[in-house]
């Protein structure tokens, strides 16, 4: 995907990784709404979580909590407690159209969400 934010980060073409696998990158949120606010994606473009379809992508996932676990244990909130979010679609507040899993915490996060 040529013009996608999400995708061009993941290739290292702009902004700055906190972590890099084969197939997943992550880097900090650019309105963080938590201390820790870390965005996590497949290096793959995949639009939204509803299009998460077949056994690979399904991997993909399982790989992206895995980091997830890893980032919160770097940066020291995993014991505390943090939160992953994906917002599916517009009205539960999707406004980047490649899938995104927020890792958030660092502070008391209430429930529940808006
Ligand atoms: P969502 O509303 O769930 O689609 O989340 C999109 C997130 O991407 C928001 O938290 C934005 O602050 C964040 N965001 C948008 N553009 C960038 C960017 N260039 N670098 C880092 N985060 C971004
Ligand atoms: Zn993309």
């Amino acid at each position: 995907m040529e013009d996608c934010i999400f995708c061009k980060i993941a290739r290292g073409e702009i902004g700055k990784l906190v972590y890099e696998d084969e197939a997943v990158a992550a880097f900090d949120d650019l309105n963080p709404q938590a201390p820790v606010h870390v965005l996590i994606v497949p290096k793959k473009h995949i639009a939204r979580l509803c299009d998460v379809a077949t056994d690979e992508d399904a991997c993909l996932v399982g790989d992206i909590m895995r980091v997830a676990n890893k980032i919160a244990a770097d940066r020291g909130i995993a014991d505390e407690g943090y939160r992953v979010v994906v917002n599916c679609n517009e009205g539960a507040g999707q406004s980047v159209w490649h899938v995104h899993f927020h890792l958030l915490g660092g502070r008391k996060l209430g429930w529940p969400p808006g």
